[in-house]
């Protein structure tokens, strides 16, 4: 197992207004995670879930703290420099897809490297298509995907760069039990053969059965971190 630390986290917080309105979204967590760690992030809805993945993609600046991504630090970066940061380092999944309907399934996967002028790596791209089964997928496009297969279009988006990190935002939110639970082997799948660090945000139990590590957060909080035997 590498024990390469991707992922150091100290001292965050995160408030959203002011006074009255004021909600401590993240309340002070730590947290360190491994390269090549499936980790799953386990609270219920409010708990601050989605403010600490938008903190570590560098959509959100922190009240105060410091996040490291594999050694720098991303936590006082100014536009633009976030923007290349998440580029280059973090690969995300939503709830919604977020395919874009004008574009096939090769191009949606493919366009974080148009984006950011890379070559897209033909080798790797057959490989993760092959892996995620979405071979018959490539040509047509959202409109005409089953709600599975456009997530699995977009696992393979969020896998093309290679990043560092990948973060899945409630990505079963949107599927039935069967697609979910598919959808979540797949990412284990993604760390199995690409040693790919995954942080997953869910509020279903069940979904956690696949990662090697469980964070439970309640109130901006961690009030459990359960590492699994590997
Ligand atoms: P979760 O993803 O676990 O449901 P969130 O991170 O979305 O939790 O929200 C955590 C807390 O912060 C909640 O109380 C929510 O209402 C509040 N919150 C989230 N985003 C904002 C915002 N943009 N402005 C004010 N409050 C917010
Ligand atoms: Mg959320």
């Amino acid at each position: 197992m590498n024990e390469e630390i991707i992922l150091k986290i100290k001292g965050l917080y995160k408030t959203y207004g002011e006074k009255d309105t004021e909600v401590k979204a993240i309340d002070g967590i730590d947290l360190e995670i491994k390269k090549g760690q499936f980790v799953s992030i386990l609270g219920a809805s409010g708990s601050g879930k989605t403010t600490l993945l938008e903190l570590i993609s560098g959509l959100l600046s922190p009240t105060s703290g410091t996040i490291m991504i594999d050694g720098q630090r991303i936590s006082n970066l100014e536009e633009p420099d976030r923007t290349i940061m998440r580029r280059e380092n973090i690969g995300i999944v939503f709830q919604q897809f977020n395919l874009l309907s004008m574009l096939t399934g090769y191009e949606n996967i493919v366009l974080p490297c148009k984006i950011a002028s890379r070559k897209v790596d033909d080798a790797y791209f057959r490989d993760i298509i092959h892996s995620l089964k979405i071979e018959d997928q490539i040509k047509k496009y959202p409109s005409q995907m089953s709600g599975g297969q456009k997530q699995r279009i977009a696992i393979a988006r969020a896998l093309i760069t290679h990043p560092k990190i990948v973060l899945a935002d409630e990505p079963t939110g949107s599927l039935d039990h069967k697609n979910s639970l598919r959808t979540v082997q797949l990412l284990k799948t993604a760390k199995e053969k690409y040693q790919q660090t995954i942080i997953m945000i869910t509020h279903n139990e069940e979904l956690t059965k696949y990662s090697d590590r469980v964070i439970r957060v309640e109130d901006g909080k961690i009030i459990k971190d359960t590492l699994k035997n590997e």
